[in-house]
């Protein structure tokens, strides 16, 4: 008989904002794995669960474990934040998962931090954009670049993921530079720190301004688009059906 991994999406943050789906994943769940303060998030509701947690840069081992206790005969959960698809370990999962046929995976959407973070700011997407991870780790810096250059050149709104950390502090200020190229410097941008969780804090800023702020891994980065404007101190992208017009 096959087995089942969920890989669960669990939002950005606080319960409310994780979906009825994702909730009924982890409520079945004899083991919920995940990254240690994901865990931690979770709460009070799941304190009975058995847990297992890996440290942050173990995705393969955080991997293996849940095809294991799987193999047990365990109903497992995988938990990621925002969407388990989206810079998440849902892709992981299924590579390994070749190793592993007897393992059936479903993927349980949450919502990411582009959306989330849309929401707080006011309504930055209205229009075609693009997500892009400054984080080197996995993807090599010139395709990053490559990439920063196309969604500014194509006028897309930008969704910056993985602005910094610790080891990357200058990298928001590096991405500007290349996107300063090319757009002007009184661009709208915003910014949303630790979106649904303690401490949510938001700015409005020029691109120009955004070059010398500093964020930190708990921050999503939206640049707007050549139609975004600041209404009401909210950032908001026009879909072009008139009287936004300036
Ligand atoms: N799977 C996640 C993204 C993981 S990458 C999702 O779909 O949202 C990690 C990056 O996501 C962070 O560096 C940050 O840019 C963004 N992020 C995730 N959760 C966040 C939150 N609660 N507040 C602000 N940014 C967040």
């Amino acid at each position: 008989m096959k087995n089942r991994i969920y890989i669960v999406g669990t939002g950005p943050g606080r319960e409310e904002m994780m979906t009825e789906e994702a909730l009924c994943a982890l409520e079945q769940a004899d083991v919920i794995v995940g990254y240690t303060t994901y865990l931690s998030l979770l709460g009070e509701r799941f304190a009975g669960k058995e847990m297992r947690a890996t440290p942050m840069r173990q995705e393969k081992e955080r991997c293996r474990i849940c095809f294991e206790e799987a193999q047990k005969g365990k109903k497992v959960a995988l938990i990621c934040s925002g969407d388990a698809g989206i810079y998440g370990l849902a892709s992981l999962m299924f590579e390994i998962g070749k190793d592993y046929p007897q393992t059936e995976l479903s993927v349980v959407a949450g919502v990411t931090a582009a959306s989330s973070g849309a929401a707080v700011l006011g309504a930055p997407l209205g229009h075609d954009f693009c997500t892009v991870s400054l984080s080197d780790l996995l993807t090599p810096w010139e395709t990053i670049e490559k990439r920063l250059r196309a969604a500014a050149a194509g006028d897309f709104v930008l969704v910056l993921y993985n602005p910094s950390s610790h080891k990357r502090k200058d990298y928001l200020k590096r991405a500007c530079d290349i996107l300063l190229s090319v757009i002007e410097g009184s661009r709208v941008c915003g910014y949303v720190e630790n979106i649904g969780r303690e401490g949510t804090r938001t700015e409005l800023c020029t691109l120009d301004a955004l070059r010398d702020r500093e964020v930190n891994m708990f921050t999503t980065v939206f640049i707007g688009n050549s139609g975004t404007r600041i209404i009401n101190g909210r950032l908001v992208t026009k879909r072009g059906y008139g009287g936004l017009h300036d």
